[in-house]
């Protein structure tokens, strides 16, 4: 379903411009207007989706399955070194767009935007924590 207010959406509709890289029944591909690095493209459902949260495996599947094409697409574009793929989702996480999307971000020098602030905190945990971590995660996967 089509959200009234959100940009994306109308992106797909076409009423707000893009630069479209891809396009398919299930997916919309296009320029962030950001750039962080040459060829940045943003892929969404074509469906309103707000997050991760909001999104059902079936459309995560079929979504994530035009991922490497696009992928190689940019890659040979512009001959990438490398490629980071990443999807914010709340604004705690630095979603600023509510329609579900995955920034693809080729990289072709070191230093380029997207290098996180990545503060490791490897010591603060044994591996026993890590294993309890890991399973109360694994606790609340859907069967
Ligand atoms: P996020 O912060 O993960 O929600 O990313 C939203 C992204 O959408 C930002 O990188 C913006 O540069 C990008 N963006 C916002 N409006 C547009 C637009 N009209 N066309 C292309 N990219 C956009
Ligand atoms: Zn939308």
């Amino acid at each position: 379903m089509k959200h009234d207010d959100c940009i994306f959406c109308k992106i797909v509709e076409g009423t707000i411009p893009s630069a479209k890289v891809y396009e398919d029944d299930v997916v919309y591909a296009f320029l962030d207007l950001s750039q962080v690095s040459k060829g940045h493209t943003l892929v969404i459902p074509k469906e309103h989706t707000r997050d991760v949260f909001d999104m059902s495996s079936d459309l995560a599947a079929q979504v994530y399955a035009r991922i490497p094409k696009i992928a190689q697409a940019i890659k040979t574009a512009f001959d990438a070194k490398g490629m980071n793929i990443l999807n914010n989702n709340e604004a705690i996480a630095g979603q600023s767009v509510f329609h579900m999307h995955l920034h693809l971000l080729p990289k072709f020098n070191e230093g380029e935007g997207f290098e996180a602030i990545w503060k490791t905190n490897e010591d603060a945990y044994t591996s026993e924590e890590l294993e309890t971590i890991a399973s109360s995660i694994h606790t609340h996967i859907e069967k």
